[in-house]
């Protein structure tokens, strides 16, 4: 039996191997096409124009598939190799969420902890969250790599092999979270709170990229572990943690049981971001700011559903950290086209883009951009734009932040 077949994208042969799904015979045929299909701005039908699923496989020799634009703006002009040269800098994004298969195999072999796969594909695949039904689904992934994060060695890996993946996309800021609380009782706070910065720290020396470390109490926990992990990430801020966030489930765990961990935070100089408004609605944005005094808001997706809420945001200008494709994940958006993001952007809102979890979601910060210029149409000078939102909104002292601003606007303008 022959290794591969010929069957038609929009009636151009196409040469696959046997098996192949669909949106690899559409990749082979034009990667920029693959690209809408996969940002939902693009389906695929049979030569009937019945629609079909483009993870599918192709099935027989001759079979016609019809690939049908739905959401494009005008040609894309920036490619994702551009955007990759392009400097960057992300905020809001989990260590736990950021492992290296090939890494997260290692540490999995030395600690006899059991995976779902065993070649780092087959893990990646596993692990990707596509096709979560919620927010709290999508959650259960990270049990996977939390499972092989419970020693220090581990921790300051992952932290480095982090830091040199996005400096390798021209990230020249970052700010990476993750909760302390997830890796006891394997480790002390202190040991959990020190791992991953060393392992930023020699990372940072190595690449010339600036790393801020921010922790996460969860939602679901009690709120004396949230004082806690305040109370002991202050004594880190000058040596580069950055901030406390509050995560996990959020529908039914309201951020004003944490109040007193902000508080504390807040009262000891350490800057504050909170998780609201992905897996419920504008009032947990309303409590994360009024409540719990946030100055940053993660996703803040559902933020137009209360119009005052929305002006308020926009004339404080509090900084929203949102990520598309996990939006898209988590069923916070339905598809990519609806995502407010632009929206935000044109209405004054000082929104940065994020990946949020560059395993889980399989993405690259550089997909993220790729996205919104592709998917939600917009433009090179928006993009820079989006890029110096999340240079302004860093949890830095004011003159490193000018630094960084003036750095990163001067790349942009040589490009
Ligand atoms: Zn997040």
């Amino acid at each position: 039996m022959a290794e591969t077949l010929r069957v038609f994208i929009n009636e151009k042969p196409v040469e696959v191997a046997r098996g192949a799904a669909v949106r690899d015979a559409v990749a082979r045929h034009d990667r920029a096409l693959a690209d809408l299909l996969a940002s939902d701005a693009a389906y695929v039908t049979d030569g009937v124009g019945r629609r079909i699923d483009p993870a599918d496989a192709v099935g027989e020799a001759g079979a016609v598939f019809r690939v049908i634009v739905t959401a494009r703006r005008g040609p894309p002009q920036l490619s994702r190799d551009a955007l990759r040269r392009w400097p960057k800098a992300e905020l809001h994004v989990h260590l736990d969420g950021c492992l290296r298969p090939a890494t997260m195999l290692e540490l999995a072999k030395a600690q006899r902890v059991r995976l779902p796969a065993d070649t780092p594909q087959a893990l990646a695949a596993a692990l990707t969250v596509k096709g979560a039904s919620s927010l709290e689904e999508y959650l259960t992934k990270y049990q996977y790599t939390l499972a092989v994060l419970q020693t220090a060695a581990a921790l300051e890996r992952v932290a480095y092999e982090f830091v040199l993946d996005v400096a390798a996309e021209n990230v020249r800021y970052v700010e990476v979270r993750y909760s302390p609380l997830l890796h006891r009782p394997a480790l002390t706070m202190v040991q959990a709170i020190e791992a991953p910065l060393r392992g930023i720290k020699r990372a940072e020396a190595e690449t010339g990229t600036k790393v801020g470390l921010i922790v996460c109490g969860i939602r679901t926990r009690p709120a004396a572990e949230s004082l806690e992990l305040a109370r002991a990430a202050v004594d880190y801020r000058t040596v580069g943690l950055v901030a406390f966030d509050l995560a996990g489930a959020e529908r039914g765990h309201p951020a004003r049981e944490h109040r007193d961990a902000f508080a504390h935070a807040s009262r000891h100089g350490l800057a504050c971001t909170c998780h609201a408004g992905e897996g419920d609605g504008p009032e947990s944005i309303r409590e994360a700011l009024h409540v719990c005094g946030a100055q940053r808001i993660g996703h803040g997706t559902r933020l137009s559903e209360d119009a005052a809420l929305l002006e308020e945001v926009v004339a404080r200008r509090v900084p929203l950290e949102m990520c598309l494709t996990s939006n898209l994940h988590t069923h916070t958006v339905t598809a990519i086209a609806e995502h407010p993001f632009r929206r935000y952007l044109e209405r004054g809102v000082q929104a940065s883009l994020n990946t949020d979890g560059r395993l889980m979601d399989g993405i690259t910060l550089t997909d993220e951009y790729f996205l919104a210029h592709t998917a939600l149409g917009l433009t090179r000078e928006q993009l820079a734009r989006v890029v110096l939102n999340a240079c302004e909104s860093a949890f830095l002292p004011d003159y490193e932040k000018v630094a960084l601003v003036s750095r990163v606007q001067s790349e942009l303008e040589a490009l």
